[in-house]
C-alpha cells in the first residue's frame, strides 16, 4: 500500500458523527494540511447533544449549544475554517433517511470536490453505530459523487493498541470485544506521528472541547493523555476489509443493553460531572 504524506492529500473534507470525532481522529492531520496551504472542511452529522453522562444538568438543548461552539473554537485552534453541521439527533443516525443522508453529504462532496475524504471504517472505531453509520453514508456519497476523491478510514495500530491497552480497559474506550480493529503496518494508507508544537496544537483542539475532554484529561493527566492523542491512522476500504472482524460480523452484533451501557461507564472511573464523557460519542 503507497503511504502517503497530508501534502498527498490535496483537499481534505472530513465527514464524522458528534463533534470531537474530528479532533481526536484527525486533528493533527487537519492541522499540518492547514499550514501547507490546503484547504480542510469538516462536515459533523449531529451537535452530540446526548454526550454526557448528567441529561439533568446538560439537557440535551444546552449541552448542543455548548458542543457548537466549542468544536467552532477546537477547529480554529487547527485553522479550519470551513464546517457543516447536518442537523441530525444525536444516536439517531441509523433511524434516518439512507437516500436523503447520503445526498446530503454527496452534495456537499459536490461542492467542496475534495482529494480526500476522511472518515470512520465500518467499525466505527470505538464501534458506535453512529459512526458506523457515517462510514456507510460518506462511502455511499463518496461513490456517487466524488468517485475520483481517495477515502480514508480512521484506524488504529498494533503498536498503538497494545501501548495504550490499560487507558482503554480502564475507561471502556471501546464498546465491544474485538475493538479496535487493529490495521497491519502493509494496510496504513498514513500514519501521523505528531510532533511537539503539532501535540499542542492538538491538546489545544480537544480542550476546547472541553465537555468531552477534560474529565479524560484529569483522570489520565495531560502528559499522558498528550502522548495518547499523538499519534493518528488511516486506511483505505480495501485496508478496512483485510484487517480484524469484518463488518458482517460487527453488524450481527447485538446493540449493547442501556445496563451494558451504564455498567461501562461506571468502570470509567471519571470524576462526576458535566465533563464526564461517554466516550462511545468519541
Ligand atoms: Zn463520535
Amino acid at each position: 500500500m503507497t503511504v502517503l504524506r497530508p501534502s498527498d492529500l490535496g483537499t481534505v473534507l472530513g465527514v464524522w458523527a458528534h463533534p470531537d470525532d474530528e479532533a481526536y481522529l484527525s486533528g493533527g492531520l487537519m492541522a499540518v494540511a492547514r499550514q501547507a496551504g490546503q484547504r480542510v472542511v469538516v462536515v459533523t452529522a449531529t451537535r452530540g447533544e446526548h454526550g454526557t453522562a448528567d441529561p439533568e444538568r446538560w439537557p440535551p438543548h444546552r449541552l448542543a449549544a455548548v458542543r457548537d461552539t466549542e468544536i467552532r473554537a477546537s477547529l480554529a485552534a487547527l485553522d479550519v475554517t470551513e464546517h457543516h453541521f447536518l442537523g441530525y439527533g444525536d444516536g439517531s443516525l441509523p433511524a434516518q433517511d439512507q437516500a436523503e443522508a447520503i445526498g446530503r453529504i454527496g452534495a456537499v462532496m459536490a461542492a467542496v470536490r475534495p482529494d480526500t475524504v476522511l472518515t470512520f471504517g465500518p467499525d466505527g472505531l470505538t464501534g458506535h453505530r453512529d459512526h458506523r453509520q457515517m462510514c456507510h453514508w460518506t462511502t455511499a456519497a463518496r461513490n456517487m459523487a466524488a468517485p475520483a476523491a481517495r477515502l480514508l478510514y480512521a484506524t488504529t495500530t498494533d503498536a498503538f493498541v497494545e501501548r495504550w491497552r490499560d487507558v482503554h480497559d480502564q475507561f471502556a474506550i471501546y464498546l465491544e470485544p474485538g475493538l479496535p480493529l487493529r490495521t497491519p503496518p502493509r494496510r496504513i494508507a498514513l500514519e501521523l506521528t505528531l510532533d511537539d508544537a503539532l501535540a499542542d496544537r492538538k491538546l489545544v483542539a480537544l480542550r476546547a472541547q472541553a465537555s468531552q475532554t477534560a474529565g479524560l484529561i484529569a483522570a489520565m493527566g495531560e502528559a499522558r493523555y498528550r502522548q495518547w492523542i499523538s499519534t493518528e491512522a488511516f486506511t483505505t476500504a480495501a485496508g478496512a476489509t483485510t484487517s480484524g472482524p469484518r463488518p458482517a460480523e460487527l453488524a450481527g452484533r447485538a446493540p449493547m443493553s442501556r445496563a451494558d451501557a451504564q455498567r461501562r461507564r461506571k468502570r470509567r472511573r471519571l470524576p462526576a460531572g458535566p465533563h464526564v464523557e461517554l466516550l462511545e460519542d468519541r
